[in-house]
């Protein structure tokens, strides 16, 4: 790691609250851009930042273990004394510079990381408290999941965005009889072209998934436990066990007590840095402004709260860094990989590569006034690579030859790298 004592003094205590993804990588990175003092973190789900993605894929399918979670093992931490303080933070004092935690307990800190990421929306209908009602979001809650599965047969997967639908591919892959309810008129709605989105209403269906869009559901219904979803149309579905997917807010409570400007998150500008010197944000709860486009924009995923993480840990370190890089995520549902890069908002054109309503292997291009925003790659990581090359570099590229499948991506590339 590269040392740059001047960067700041062994006197100087920051603290990160959260610990997670984006929290692993600002202590991590803190150290190798040269911060000296002690590090803390402070986490409320009682253990060491672990990989939540495994959490609706291989831990739920009982592949992977709690253990093989784990982001960093305790021994990183402890070389690099970043220490780890289970707890919750209940107030941040801006002017004593302390954190009062739950337990009454106060730490001072001379900068602040607040990484505190996002929660479930919880659904306010009759018989949402009764048992076997589930939301997916922690270690804890799938653990909860996993020790109810099997005794049950039949789950209801209240959601159709990533989140239920790898569910729903994870529980169908261990036999279990799925159904999905999703509120909009398609899957992935929010997120995919439609093209996307009836591919995955297809794969669902051919490996036995039923899914009913435009569904509203009214009511859980059971004694102590869930027997059945019931739907504002009067249907309804058996069940032994419901888990809901439907969104997420960020935790931006603790920063809007504090005095810190908040819409849809904790505002940062494009170094991660909040109106608070000497406070930054970083991961699902900061709402970043991208001076690329010339707007906020809130992400989740893990590739968008390292790269933060990073440039929150240079802007602690005094070092100023814009966090400009591309967007991408993946979602992974049976043995098909989806990988996007860009962001797809404000499409008026998508463009298909291979054939979306037959095999299992395609790319959408999304494009804007004839400029490539976006790509869902779908079993196609040759695609994937263009994709975000073309929109790293901001090429445009040609509609025609990008649906072309004779015209093999290696060349398209090979003229790209050309061409640039
Ligand atoms: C099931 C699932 C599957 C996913 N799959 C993918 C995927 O395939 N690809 C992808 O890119 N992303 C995926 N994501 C999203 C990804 O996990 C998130 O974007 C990522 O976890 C964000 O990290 P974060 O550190 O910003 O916040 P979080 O992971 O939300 O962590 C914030 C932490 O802070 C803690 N905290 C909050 N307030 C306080 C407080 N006051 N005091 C102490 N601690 C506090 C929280 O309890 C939590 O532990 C998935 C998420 C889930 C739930």
């Amino acid at each position: 790691m590269s040392h740059s004592p001047s960067q700041s003094d062994e006197n100087q205590v920051c603290v990160i609250i959260g610990a997670s993804h984006a929290a692993a990588q600002l202590a991590t990175s803190l150290r190798q851009q040269g911060w000296s003092g002690p590090i803390r973190m402070i986490g409320d789900e009682g253990g060491l930042p672990y990989q939540r993605p495994p959490l609706s894929k291989a831990f739920l399918c009982g592949e992977k273990d709690a253990d093989s979670l784990i982001i960093r093992p305790s021994a990183f931490y402890e070389k690099h004394e970043i220490e780890f303080i289970p707890g919750r933070v209940t107030a941040i004092d801006r002017v004593a510079k302390t954190l009062t935690l739950a337990d009454g307990s106060e730490q001072h800190y001379d900068k602040l990381a607040l990484c505190t990421g996002t929660r479930v929306i919880r659904l306010p209908i009759q018989g949402a408290n009764l048992g076997g009602v589930h939301y997916l979001r922690t270690l804890a809650d799938v653990e909860g999941i996993r020790r109810e599965l099997p005794d049950s047969g039949r789950v209801v997967i209240i959601g159709g965005g990533y989140i239920g639908l790898e569910t729903a591919a994870s529980l169908r892959k261990q036999g279990i009889d799925v159904v999905v309810l999703e509120m909009a008129e398609r899957v992935l709605q929010r997120v995919t072209a439609p093209e996307v989105s009836a591919f995955y209403q297809r794969m669902h269906s051919e490996a036995g998934v039923t899914i009913e869009t435009g569904t509203m559901v009214a009511a859980f219904e059971g004694e102590e436990r869930v027997e059945r979803v019931v739907c504002a149309d009067g249907r309804f579905y058996p069940a032994d066990m419901v888990i809901v997917g439907i969104g997420v807010r960020p935790n931006s409570e603790l920063a809007d007590a504090a005095g810190l400007e908040i819409d849809n998150g904790i505002v940062v500008d494009e170094y991660c840095q909040t109106q608070d010197p000497d406070i930054v944000a970083a991961g699902d709860c900061a709402n970043q402004w991208d001076p690329r486009s010339g707007q906020r924009r809130r992400l989740e995923s893990v590739p968008n709260a390292v790269e933060q993480a990073k440039t929150a840990a240079a802007t602690l370190c005094g070092e100023k860094i814009p966090q400009i890089s591309l967007p991408w995520f993946w979602s992974d549902q049976y043995d098909l990989k989806l990988q996007m890069a860009g962001l797809n908002q404000g499409y008026d054109q998508v463009v298909i590569r291979g054939t979306a309503d037959s095999g299992c292997s395609f790319a959408a291009f999304y494009f804007q006034q004839g400029q490539l925003i976006a790509a869902d790659c779908i079993n196609r990581a040759p695609e994937f690579m263009l994709a975000k090359k073309l929109l790293s570099q901001k090429q445009t590229a040609d509609m025609t030859r990008l649906a072309d499948e004779a015209i093999p991506v290696k060349q398209l590339m090979a003229e790209l790298t050309t061409s640039s």
